[in-house]
């Protein structure tokens, strides 16, 4: 089958014949029908510091994903071949203290699809079956493609409650994008999002955000004033910049709840002082809640949550090269790309 494999240690992607893998018990074979971009696909296609201690060459990469099922391994109760599926791309272990829980999205021994294993740009890909999410037949395939990210976005604006609040997002990124629509969706005050990229701003702006700003272009402080707030009550750090961090911390009303997902370099610096005397609450995401995050995802889409506004581009995948372009170039929201 085709499949896009990280071949060699250096900047790139290459599509190859690679063999299709097999269902084992309580698993499913998927044909994948489109998949999307991520910015952690870009990571690896630069072949940047996290790629290199991360990824080992061979591997298929991508984990964004909707397909159908076309065999069933055995063991497997409750999917039929045709279901139309995505997928959580974090397995778990399963018998961790966490897993017993019902807390998988903390399991310490999470391996992830197109990073640990073969992923999912490829015709076929095998999968769990207890991580299959049923796509209803309401919800388009370009949109399903990117569930992954819109849980990113979803288990993160929905970690403190926002009903009111006014919100601040660093980072209009595509998952920056989603959140602030699922906080105007779900009842927000003011939306203020943040980012350097016009681009991007716009597609926040589409999608609801009250106020968009390009710190490279205007302070953050002077829209806060502008807003007559005293500072934001709740903030979701999604663009994995220091500076952009470093904004939250000092537009932070005091008790503000910041929740934290975009990656940060190692060592970044924290100014304590406003943390400590600002009495803020900082708290990691990490993936999507199994499977709340999942319900709600689908839920809000099928109450009329506008996530196709993210969408701006489908290509089909044997011009990924201009996929990872535009990734590059930061000027697209989701990529979609076609595999039929
Ligand atoms: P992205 O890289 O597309 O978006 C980040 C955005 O931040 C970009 O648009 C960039 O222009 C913007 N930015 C750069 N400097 C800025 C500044 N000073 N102020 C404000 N914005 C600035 O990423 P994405 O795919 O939307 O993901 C968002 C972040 O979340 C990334 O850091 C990604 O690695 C991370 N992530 C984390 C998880 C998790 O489970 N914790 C999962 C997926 C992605
Ligand atoms: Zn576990």
């Amino acid at each position: 089958m085709k499949a896009l494999v990280k071949r060699d240690a250096t900047r790139g992607i290459w599509m190859q014949d690679v063999p299709i893998p097999e269902a084992g018990p309580n698993e499913v074979l998927i044909k994948l029908e489109k998949t999307a971009i991520c910015g952690t696909d870009l990571h690896i296609y630069l072949w940047d510091e996290w790629s290199q201690r991360t990824i080992k060459p061979g591997l298929v990469i991508g984990h964004e994903f909707v397909g159908r099922i076309v065999e069933v391994g055995p063991g497997v109760t409750g999917y039929r071949v045709g279901d139309r599926v995505s997928a959580e791309g974090h397995i778990v272990c399963g018998h961790c203290r966490n897993c017993r829980a019902g807390r998988q999205h903390l399991c310490p021994n999470t391996i992830g699809i197109g990073v640990n294993r073969h992923g999912a740009f490829a015709e076929y890909i095998v999968m769990p079956a207890s991580n299959l999410w049923p796509i209803p037949d309401q919800i388009p395939s370009e949109l399903a493609a990117f569930f992954d990210p819109y849980g990113n976005a979803a288990h993160c604006a929905l970690e403190f409650d926002v009903i009111g609040e006014d919100v601040l997002i660093t980072g209009a990124g595509p998952i920056g994008i989603i959140a602030a629509g699922i906080c105007k969706h779900v009842g927000a005050r003011n939306v203020v999002v943040t980012d350097v990229n016009d681009y991007r701003l716009k597609l926040a702006a589409d999608m609801g955000a009250t106020r968009v700003v390009n710190v490279a272009k205007q302070s953050l402080r002077e829209v806060v004033s502008d807003l007559h707030m005293e500072g934001f009550d709740v903030g979701l750090e999604m663009s994995g910049n220091p500076r952009a961090f470093a904004d939250m911390l000092d537009c932070m009303y005091h008790g503000g709840r910041i929740a934290m997902l975009g990656i940060m370099p190692r060592g970044a610096g924290i100014d304590w002082d406003k943390v400590i005397f600002k009495g803020l609450t900082l708290h990691g995401i990490y993936g999507r809640k199994m499977y709340e995050t999942w319900y709600k995802m689908t839920q809000m889409v099928l109450t009329g949550f506008p996530l196709q506004k993210v969408l701006t581009h489908q290509i089909q995948i044997d011009d990924f090269q201009k996929g990872f372009d535009l990734m590059e170039a930061g000027q697209c929201g989701k990529i979609v790309c076609n595999w039929t």
